[in-house]
């Protein structure tokens, strides 16, 4: 598939994130406005392998910039793994002479990507998770939004917890990268932050309980993040050391919802148009990126190998406010 590209897919894959229409809807109308045919692929790599292709016009993403979720749908694939479900992945794409695929999701769906490109097709990854667990890159689609969640759902629990005294475990999502739990819990003043980058010690968090309660303080929110383990088990070894009445929330799937923030939806306007870009310039098994709150183009390559890792200063600046 080598010149110029002139047919372009887009899909979303993995889980969801808001401002993934942001970026959908940059990828199509810049791809038009460029004069190239852009097709829809609906429900990620399943929908592929499927033939879920839909030709998409400047009107198809009307009215979607500030909407959570995903119009184009997204799915987990287990035949993508398999070499069987590449190649018709790839047989679709050819069927409709697509040269070049958009892939926006997280790191799994870069390699679903990579398994196509090693057939010959022209690939981008725009990073779309809530996680911020892709190398590469300062903030993935989805994270600033999912952050403000989680501080507007810690800013009214914190009301109920000083009405009754008590001392609350939130867990957040994030995998095993403790991102949303670290920026969420720095935001909201949290007593203590567990991630699982960092190992913790439930007796100090303990002791620290009972500093701020003989200092007068009538409340606690403590935040975990899902990599961590079970938030329940938390409150329980918490209350066995430390006497305190421990409540649970966990705010499972509302992270993921919502209209997107104004900084996810520029960024993801902003990777929608420079993966078109990057195309239109040749290149191909690329990532999109924000560094330095600029959007770059870097070699996908550069999302593996290293894990990201957390901001150990602001851990640290956490904790210390937190005394
Ligand atoms: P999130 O971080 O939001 O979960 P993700 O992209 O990492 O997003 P995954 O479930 O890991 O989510 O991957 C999404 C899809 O990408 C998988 O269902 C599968 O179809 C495809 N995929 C993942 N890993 C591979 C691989 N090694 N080879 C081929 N396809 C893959």
């Amino acid at each position: 598939m080598a010149g110029e590209i002139q047919r372009i897919g887009v899909l979303t894959s993995g889980g969801d994130a808001p401002g993934m229409n942001a970026a959908v809807r940059a990828v199509v109308r810049k791809g038009i406005f460029h004069g190239l045919t852009i097709f829809g692929i609906h429900r990620g790599y399943e929908g592929l392998i499927h033939g879920e292709l839909q030709e998409m016009s400047i009107g198809s993403v009307a009215d979607i910039v500030l909407r959570g979720g995903t119009v184009l749908k997204t799915a987990r694939s287990e035949e993508m793994k398999t070499p069987a479900g590449q190649k018709k992945a790839f047989e679709q794409l050819q069927k409709r002479q697509i040269d070049a695929l958009v892939v926006i999701g997280g790191d799994g769906s870069f390699r679903g990507a990579q398994t196509l490109a090693a057939q010959g097709v022209r690939i981008i990854g725009i990073p779309g998770t809530i996680d911020n667990d892709i190398a590469g890159t300062d903030l993935t689609i989805g994270f600033d939004t999912a952050v403000n969640t989680v501080v507007d759902a810690v800013s009214k629990i914190r009301d109920t917890a000083s009405s009754h005294d008590r001392t609350f475990i939130v867990e957040v999502m994030g995998r095993n990268c403790g991102n949303i739990a670290l920026q969420a819990g720095l935001a909201c003043g949290a007593e203590s932050i567990l991630v699982p980058e960092i190992p913790y010690d439930l007796d100090e968090i303990s002791n620290k309980l009972k500093r701020g309660h003989q200092r007068g303080k009538n409340h606690s929110i403590i935040l975990v993040s899902e990599g961590v383990g079970s938030a329940f088990k938390v409150g329980e070894e918490l209350r066995a050391r430390s006497g305190f009445e421990t409540r649970i929330t966990v705010l499972g799937h509302l992270q993921r919802g919502g209209n997107p923030s104004a900084l996810d939806a520029v960024i993801a306007a902003a990777m929608g148009g420079k993966a078109v870009q990057s195309l239109l310039d040749q290149e191909t098994n690329r990532m999109t990126a924000y560094i330095n709150q600029t959007v770059i183009s870097r070699p996908l390559d550069d999302a593996y190998g290293t894990r990201r890792p957390l901001n150990r200063e602001l851990y640290d600046l956490a904790n210390e406010l937190s005394i």
